[in-house]
């Protein structure tokens, strides 16, 4: 008998019960017992959930009150000294959130894979001695007992851990491995006495590209591993990607009792698989995918189901998500929001559960005993494949008549430039702001009277239009060169451009985990793009008539739309891309012809869609970075694009951000503002570019000083006459204080240092 499995479930609660018991504990609202007993009934209820869906093998411990890899390292006892509290709670989101009380900061925090989801980076001294703690992990795989649940325990696999905590070791990316190796041995031997026979270890790492000596320490460590609890079958989960060939015969020969494999994510070598896998070995196929929202193709998937079974035997065979259901919303039981017909095309957590039952069913019982379903995600799959809501025979011609001409500016930088110079008439560094004021409680309140119609859209408009007004004349008063509206009409900056576009839809209750208790609810797009109306030329152009001084358009750029929101899978990522992008092209030919002569166009999450693997990026960098430009390039030469990036790290994708052609740039350095500066000589980049000169993140005032040192040593490195100053993100979490004074700061700096390089320099513009 085929078995159906789950990888992990969400965790912030059906309606993010968890997100608000933590929230009122940091806040000093509710005491641990609360807290902890809302976490209890939120794994409860996923439990129970997972148990009524006809789950087989259910998972333990993918639970967390923050973050699973935090909860790894506190497993392993890697906890530095600094952190340790009398209380484990405290050591715990010390370690998560920092401490203002001992003056901590937080352990660092980073994406997980090529997911939205942010993970905490454990610190380890090197050597590594792990004190092993698997206090939780049994008290999880105890508590699903008591439910009448025999639930698998899952735990982040010893070399993912050791991979992705490696830079905080040092140069040797494996220097912590022998103590996290023998940390994981203790913990299984620890399962095994307790009397489980089963074990998760999730090694996404595998899909990554990995040279011999990591594959030669995974097949010492799970041969380590499998000695020390010889009891104990592993499953050994893989995902976000198809196994690499060159590591196949390495995961081939592990000592493990099943193999998980992603099947959404391009073709897996199922041929070599099938035909190298050890005989006492279970597959486990990822064919439900988890990390998007769209009804599986069960005909499609039973059909892939049946092919292995027919060589396995369906004792052989698990059916499962592709991948922890983390990563997508809990369940469609609430959207009351979305039409029927859209409704049926999706599937969340719940729903996928129920797919998974559906197939396992399927194999086992044979395809007449779910015919109902087939026909069912049969009928659900028509509909979308000839709706007119997803398919706009004039976005398909206007994609078709795409051409070079549409992602090329009409003349060259240097031209452009020079009649921009002219028009604008900026000084030498100009300063400027990355788009968003401070959306404090005021902004908050009105909002939230606007959505409980306590106030009417005439009501909150005025407010709106009296923030955006104060925010000018701010702007004004402190001597910025070039201001913003201040974007206090969009609470998201993707969500904004979404709820205005056709082709999206929104959730309710569509939360997906970010990091701790931060969740996003990602736009699902569904259809062909199309822009009906303008849709910020009213706020520009209300900015814009206040003042002398030129106000930026602020728009999201194509790739951080996509990169944000929940993607069709029945077409490419580049295709939506591209659609999206003609949308915001005529969102910034409207702002021209509007009078606007600066317009941004965000791109925060450009570095983040790059693919894991680095044979795949040459590819993703080419169609992101035409979507760019075609989004941008339909202006005259004297309208000045403005792009943003931040989160992350350029030094990988420089030629790309030179290939977007933007004529200014500003960009968070977000490793060191000296390493970015190196990268941007490096490869000459040839535009304007404004580096962060101080850190939003952080409530901190930079002085004068410390700015004017920095455009120095920014002088250094570019030419003066192509340097901007800002600050290195928008400003909506900031208070108004601490940002009048930063900014204020800033354009002191810039003036002094304006006066210094100004004779016998040009302008912005020259090179
Ligand atoms: N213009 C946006 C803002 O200032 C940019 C946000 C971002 O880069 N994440 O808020
Ligand atoms: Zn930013």
């Amino acid at each position: 008998m085929a078995i159906a499995a789950n990888l992990g479930y969400p965790r912030i609660g059906r309606r993010r019960e968890l997100k608000r018991a933590l929230e009122d504990y940091w806040s000093g609202k509710s005491d641990a017992q609360t807290l902890l007993a809302a976490a209890r009934d939120v794994r409860h209820e996923g439990w129970l959930a997972q148990q009524a869906a006809g789950i087989d093998r259910i998972p333990a411990n993918d639970f967390s009150l923050y973050d699973h890899m935090l909860d790894a390292a506190i497993a392993l006892g890697a906890v530095p000294e600094r952190y340790r509290a009398a209380d484990a709670l405290a050591t715990y989101f010390a370690m998560a959130r920092g401490d203002t009380h001992r003056n901590l900061t937080a352990l660092e925090m980073t994406k997980w894979f090529d997911t939205n989801y942010h993970y905490i980076v454990p610190e380890l001294s090197t050597p590594f001695a792990s004190r092993p703690d698997a206090s939780k992990l049994l008290a999880e795989v105890d508590e699903a007992r008591a439910l009448g649940i025999d639930a698998q325990p899952v735990l982040v696999g010893p070399l993912t851990f050791v991979l992705l905590t490696a830079h905080a070791a040092g140069a040797n990316r494996l220097a912590t491995l022998d103590g996290v190796g023998a940390g994981y041995a203790e913990l299984l031997r620890r399962l095994a006495v307790h009397g489980l026979t089963r074990v998760q270890l999730d090694e996404p790492a595998l899909v990554l590209d990995l040279d011999d000596e990591i594959l030669a320490a995974y097949g010492r460590v799970y041969r380590d591993l499998a000695a020390a609890a010889p009891q104990l079958r592993v499953t050994l989960a893989t995902y976000f990607g198809p196994l690499p060939a060159r590591q196949l015969a390495t995961v081939l020969a592990l000592p493990i009792d099943v193999l998980h494999l992603d099947l959404t994510r391009g073709p897996q070598p199922l041929k070599e698989i099938l035909g190298g896998l050890g005989a006492g070995v279970t597959l486990s196929l990822g064919i439900v995918d988890g990390r998007n929202v769209w009804r599986t193709d069960l005909t499609k998937a039973l059909t892939k189901l049946e092919g292995v079974a027919a060589r396995l035997g369906g004792d052989r065979l698990i059916v499962a998500p592709s991948c922890s259901l983390l990563h997508v919303p809990h369940d469609l039981d609430g959207e009351t929001g979305l039409d029927g017909e859209l409704r049926s095309w999706l599937a969340f957590g719940k729903e996928k559960l129920h797919e998974i039952r559906v197939l396992t069913d399927g194999i086992n019982r044979g395809r007449a005993s779910i015919a109902g379903e087939l026909a069912g995600s049969a009928q659900a799959l028509q509909s979308r494949a000839s709706s007119s809501r997803v398919h706009d025979p004039k976005v398909a011609s206007r994609m078709a008549g795409i051409n070079a001409n549409a992602l090329a500016r009409r003349h060259a930088f240097p031209v452009r430039s020079e009649i921009q110079r002219r028009r604008l008439g900026l000084p030498l560094l100009p300063t400027t702001t990355i788009g968003s004021f401070p959306q404090g409680r005021e902004v908050r309140k009105a909002r939230a009277d606007f959505r409980a119609q306590r106030i009417d859209r005439a009501a909150y408009d005025r407010f709106l239009r009296t923030e955006t007004e104060r925010t000018i004349r701010l702007q004004e008063e402190i001597g910025l060169d070039v201001l913003v509206h201040g974007e206090f009409e969009r609470t998201d900056m993707v969500e904004y451009f979404g709820e205005r576009l056709d082709g999206f839809a929104h959730t309710m209750f569509g939360w997906v985990q970010s990091y701790g208790s931060r969740c996003v609810k990602p736009p699902i797009i569904f259809g062909d793009v199309v822009r009906r109306r303008p849709m910020t030329v009213e706020w520009s152009t209300f900015a814009q008539a206040l003042t002398g001084k030129p106000v930026k358009g602020m728009l999201t750029g194509p790739v951080t739309i996509l990169q944000w929101s929940f993607v069709r899978d029945d077409q490419s990522r580049a295709a939506t891309a591209a659609q999206i992008a003609l949308a915001i092209r005529d969102e910034v030919a409207d702002l021209e012809a509007a009078g606007i002569g600066v317009i941004q166009i965000d791109e925060p999450a450009l570095r983040e869609g790059l693919p894991l693997r680095a044979s795949d990026r040459p590819a993703y960098l080419r169609w992101a970075v035409d979507a760019f430009r075609l989004a941008s390039s339909g202006v005259d030469d004297g309208t000045q694009i403005h792009t943003h990036m931040c989160y992350g790290d350029f030094n990988d994708i420089m030629d790309a951000i030179v290939a977007l052609d933007a004529d200014v740039i500003s960009m968070e350095a977000s490793r060191s503002s000296f390493a970015l500066l190196q990268d941007l000589a490096e490869v000459k980049y040839p535009n304007q570019v404004g580096p962060g000169v101080y850190d939003i993140n952080s409530p901190r005032v930079p002085g004068e000083a410390e700015i004017a040192a920095l455009i120095e040593r920014m002088v250094a490195q570019i030419p003066v006459g192509r340097v901007w100053v800002n600050p290195d993100c928008g400003l909506k979490t900031r208070d108004w204080p601490e940002t009048e004074a930063a900014l204020r700061a800033m354009v002191v700096a810039a003036r002094k240092e304006r006066a210094v390089y100004g004779a016998g320099v040009e302008a912005p513009g020259g090179t």
